[in-house]
């Protein structure tokens, strides 16, 4: 329920709308706030090539995406602790975004969808999901391309005040493992197959506004990669379904 959240004083998204000037970038500005939806939730994950380099963690949660900046990215092996330092909720448009944010802009940089899904609580439904958020432990299980089973974001002291930092960290379950590294193997995007390079320097893919956001889907020329090379660079470690075509 809406009454029992801390965030409940300020207008859903407000701290994001401040951050961004939507004349200047062309990142979603955040429409009406959907909630009661009975569809699965949505996660999102982004790399960030901002001032620094980072991974944005998104959770679809009563009709935002509860957002966390982890810097080295999410890790499979269950004895790896990943800071993740919550930020402002994100509108839920901002899920397809991919490119670029021009300089000078608040988070000025490339952006990548580096992975998409759904997610669910470990146990429980949504209200178990926000009751772990308020409460500093949130179990969930994630159902991505890249991403998949039991990870937890378990909120640490420090940062209390300001900035809280959480840590993410896989659960021992049968997709744990510590033999592959998904941030070093899994360099291009879910969505489009480029790499940060190729969205970087993709000429008219900067989202500057008072343009309709654009299909930033690339030609199907451009997508087409020799299928050991996408294949491995999309897989899980071990995935129990298949992954859909990239052509
Ligand atoms: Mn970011």
């Amino acid at each position: 329920m809406a009454t029992r959240r801390r965030v409940t004083r300020e207008k859903p998204l407000s701290e994001y709308k401040r951050k961004r000037d939507f004349s200047k970038t062309g990142e979603p500005s955040g429409g009406a706030v959907k909630r009661g939806s009975k569809r699965k939730l949505r996660f999102v994950v982004q790399k960030h090539a901002a001032s620094h380099l980072h991974f944005d963690f998104r959770l679809e949660l009563d009709g935002v995406m509860k957002s966390w900046a982890v810097p080295k990215g999410p890790s499979y092996d269950p004895s790896v602790r990943r800071l993740a330092m919550e930020v402002e909720d994100h509108p839920i448009e901002y899920n397809t975004f991919e490119g670029t944010i021009p300089k000078g802009q608040y988070g000025g940089g490339t952006v990548m969808l580096w992975d998409r899904g759904t997610y669910e609580a470990e146990d429980g439904g949504e209200e178990a999901l926000r009751e772990g958020y308020d409460r500093g432990d949130l179990k969930f299980v994630l159902h991505g391309e890249r991403l998949q089973g039991g990870w937890v974001l378990v909120r640490i002291r420090r940062g209390e005040g300001e900035r809280r930092q959480w840590l993410l960290i896989k659960h021992r379950d049968e997709m744990a493992t510590s033999k592959f590294d998904v941030v070093a193997e899994v360099e291009t995007s879910v969505k489009s197959g480029r790499t940060m390079e190729e969205i970087a320097t993709r000429r008219g893919r900067v989202w500057q506004s008072n343009r309709a956001v654009e299909s930033d889907e690339p030609s199907p020329t451009r997508r087409k990669k020799p299928a050991s090379a996408s294949q491995k660079k999309r897989a899980a470690p071990r995935r129990r379904r298949p992954t859909r075509s990239t052509t």
